[in-house]
């Protein structure tokens, strides 16, 4: 039988920029190209992802694009989409745990870690044994696939720093789970630091550098710095970073009034990448990918298309953000 693309798209949560920019920029690609298209998104409850999934399998879709909440949670509903030959995109975030998911498409999400860890680096001057320097770490949602590669490239990175003792924890928490932060919530995540500093900081004991692996996690541990007597945009204001070039995040980095640094990946082309795999299939041709070996989803090795991350800081997101027109300077100035 003749595809024709019918493409149903399941986003995860309306709370990040990201996912309803690359939502709609998915589903104006596939339609330009003449699919039909499906498009949804599950803010944050993952029953009512599984049900959306549900549906679009029921209308008849082709093809599944979906960012998922909880990458164990979609076994089931993909067997019945598998029986009814549906192809399964997954996109950035692996779907864990299940044979019938077919390519994968992302960013290369170890070296987001790897950048974020080096801008503590080099912002601390970690390589001229200066310090010793006092570090926390956050970590994203359990889950979410992405977080433990997030989290591997940073620790990997900062290993031989809090080895030779240039880098210290004074929290002690180093693992994953007790780093993780529950929905990539902002608030969550300022809960933690404010807890954080209270337990193990004082007039002695001052924070340098907090590893954070996403802008909205790094807003909520820069407001509860900003609580707790450091003050945002002076010189010894802790060093954070993040991810995903958030517009108010962009703002304080250009102003230098809180984070430090963003990594930014061009969603633009995560969404033009997928819509060109889907095009790809319809047509009978092999979508491209870039990397078999590296994205194991418990069942199988799941062919992937990784795209580069880039770091992102005051000396160059004129560069990377605006003249790529990713975010206009109004957009970063308004912060939104
Ligand atoms: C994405 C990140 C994003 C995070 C929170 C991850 O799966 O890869 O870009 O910051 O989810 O939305």
């Amino acid at each position: 039988m003749k595809l024709t693309g019918f493409t149903g798209i399941s986003m995860p949560t309306d709370t990040s920029e990201r996912w309803v920019i690359e939502g709609k920029a998915l589903e104006d690609n596939l339609k330009e190209l003449g699919y039909d298209v499906i498009h949804s998104n599950a803010k944050d409850v993952v029953e009512d992802q599984i049900a959306q999934i549900q549906s679009m399998v029921d209308e008849g879709v082709e093809f599944l694009v979906i960012a998922a909440i909880d990458n164990k949670s979609l076994g089931q509903v993909l067997a019945g989409a598998k029986d009814k030959g549906v192809t399964v995109i997954a996109y950035d975030r692996l779907i864990l745990e299940t044979p019938d998911v077919d390519y994968y498409a992302s960013f290369n999400n170890y070296q987001v870690g790897v950048l974020q860890a080096t801008h503590i680096v080099e912002r601390l001057g970690l390589r001229d044994n200066a310090g010793p320097f006092n570090v926390e770490l956050f970590s994203g949602d359990l889950g979410d696939n992405n977080s433990q590669y997030f989290f591997m490239g940073g620790l990997d990175t900062l290993e031989s720093f809090i080895y030779d003792g240039t880098v210290q924890i004074p929290s002690g928490q180093t693992e994953q789970d007790p780093t993780s932060t529950a929905g990539w919530s902002g608030d969550v995540a300022m809960e933690r630091m404010d807890g954080l500093i209270k337990d193990f900081y004082s007039d002695d004991v001052k924070l340098h550098a907090v590893l954070s692996p996403y802008d909205g996690i790094s807003r909520g541990i820069v407001s509860a710095l900003a609580a707790n007597d450091y003050e945002p945009g002076s010189s010894d204001f802790p060093v954070v970073t993040g991810q995903d070039a958030e517009a108010a995040s962009v703002k304080a980095i250009k102003d230098g009034t809180g984070q430090t640094e963003t990594v930014f990946k061009d969603t633009r082309l995560l969404a033009s990448t997928v819509t060109g795999m889907v095009k790809a299939l319809v047509e009978g041709d092999q979508p491209e990918v870039n990397d078999l070996g590296t994205y194991d989803n418990g069942f199988k090795f799941v062919p992937s298309l990784l795209l580069d991350p880039v770091d992102v800081t005051a000396e160059n997101y004129v560069e990377v953000i605006v003249e790529s027109e990713y975010l206009t300077e109004e957009q970063i100035d308004a912060g939104e």
